[in-house]
């Protein structure tokens, strides 16, 4: 038989006219394309503070550039934002990949706006990014109600290498984001390692998502991390997962139970939600403000703040002693023999160090 498709009548493959892709910039930026000037370290202050998105997105790229330039001016623009920044949440939100982060901050994002109002952004620790060339958070796209809502500013993970330097500068974002008047900002980081610690260190509430495994999810799950956890909310618990989710929480409860009550005073809570369909959004962030308002109330929110910013020193204590050390030529120098002393066996680790940092000090005279 004659094929269909030969026939001239045949009307199976016609093309409609369809509609055209959706953009993926914001079309509430009004981004200006190519901007090629560079302002002034005042006029990037004038800009944040006047919650101008396109000047705070220069900003943050500034403070994530590595060239010693930008450095410079991004110190000057962080130092005067800081007595325009610390009025905000700040909700850390950590999972393993696929655990459902975007799905849910997507969700969690719109939820917060319609609810409690202000203006949000959502930005993450990555360090995985450099190693990849490519952040697995943040990505605006994954994103899609958030990325297009005129309230919120997305910033993908800084690659900056090595975790310090990640952390660092998404703290400084986290600065310039507050002069810009965001007064609610997510972190985002992958649960694993780490990234969590560094995220700990600057959020007010700690939320860690978890997914119902097959009973053994406990074991997975660092006691480090449980420890740090505000509350523990297990995601996917939907369709013929809810009962598996259900027993996970139980599990998770009565893990939680064995842990002493944390500083703050605040048991930790664990729900299940699914951020697919957007279940058990609210109760969550009922359970959030809940907390904020319970530690706002016993002192613990600004005891934590506090003690962050004493960690802080001490860190970048040690970074900057660090750099200073390894970036001293005459030491870069040693380095190498002293490697290579060590891989020989010629000369052991301990007194390799001491040979080392016996010279660093002595050129500090
Ligand atoms: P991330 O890697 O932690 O950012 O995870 P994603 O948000 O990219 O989600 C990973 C996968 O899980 C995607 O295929 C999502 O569609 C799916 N997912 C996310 N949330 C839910 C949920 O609540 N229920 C179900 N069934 N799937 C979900």
């Amino acid at each position: 038989m004659e094929h269909p498709e030969n026939n001239p009548e045949y009307a199976g493959l016609t093309v409609n006219s369809g509609i055209g892709p959706v953009s993926i910039i914001n079309p509430h930026l009004n981004r200006k394309r190519f901007v090629h000037r560079h302002l002034s370290a005042a006029e990037y202050v004038e800009g944040i503070l006047k919650g101008n998105i396109t000047i705070l997105g220069q900003a943050v790229t500034l403070v994530e550039s590595t060239i010693p330039e930008h450095h410079a001016i991004a110190q000057e623009v962080i130092e005067k934002c800081l007595p325009h920044s610390g009025n905000s949440v700040r909700i850390g939100i950590s999972g393993v990949p696929g655990a459902g982060k975007s799905t849910s901050i997507d969700e969690f994002g719109i939820h917060v706006l319609k609810e409690y109002g202000g203006r949000l952004a959502v930005l993450a620790i990555d360090p995985s990014s450099e190693r990849s060339k490519g952040s697995i958070l943040g990505d605006k796209t994954r994103m899609e109600k958030l990325s297009v809502h005129p309230d919120s500013f997305i910033r993908p993970s800084p690659s900056a290498g090595s975790l310090g330097g990640v952390a660092r500068k998404t703290r400084e974002t986290i600065i310039l984001c507050e002069a810009a008047g965001f007064d609610k900002i997510f972190i985002e980081t992958v649960g694993v390692g780490q990234s969590e610690t560094a995220c700990h260190s600057m959020v007010d509430f700690f939320l860690l998502i978890q997914l119902a495994g097959t009973g053994d999810e406990l074991q997975g799950i660092k006691r480090g991390i449980m420890e740090m956890a505000d509350g523990i909310v297990i995601n996917k618990c939907d369709g013929n997962n809810v009962e598996k989710c259900q027993l996970a929480a139980t599990h998770f409860r009565n893990a939680l139970h064995l842990f002493p009550l944390p500083e703050s005073g605040w048991a930790p809570q664990v729900l299940t939600y699914s951020g697919f369909y957007g279940h058990g959004i609210k109760e969550i962030w009922d359970m959030i403000y809940k907390y904020l308002d319970f530690v706002k109330k016993n002192g613990y929110f600004d005891y934590r703040r506090a003690e962050q910013a004493k960690y802080r020193m001490y860190e970048t204590i040690n970074e900057q002693l660090m750099e200073n050390f390894y970036q001293n030529p005459t030491i870069a120098d040693m380095l190498q023999a002293a490697e290579q002393g060590v891989l020989r066996g010629e000369r052991t680790s301990f007194v390799a160090a001491k040979q080392l940092l016996d010279s660093y000090f002595a050129l500090l005279h």
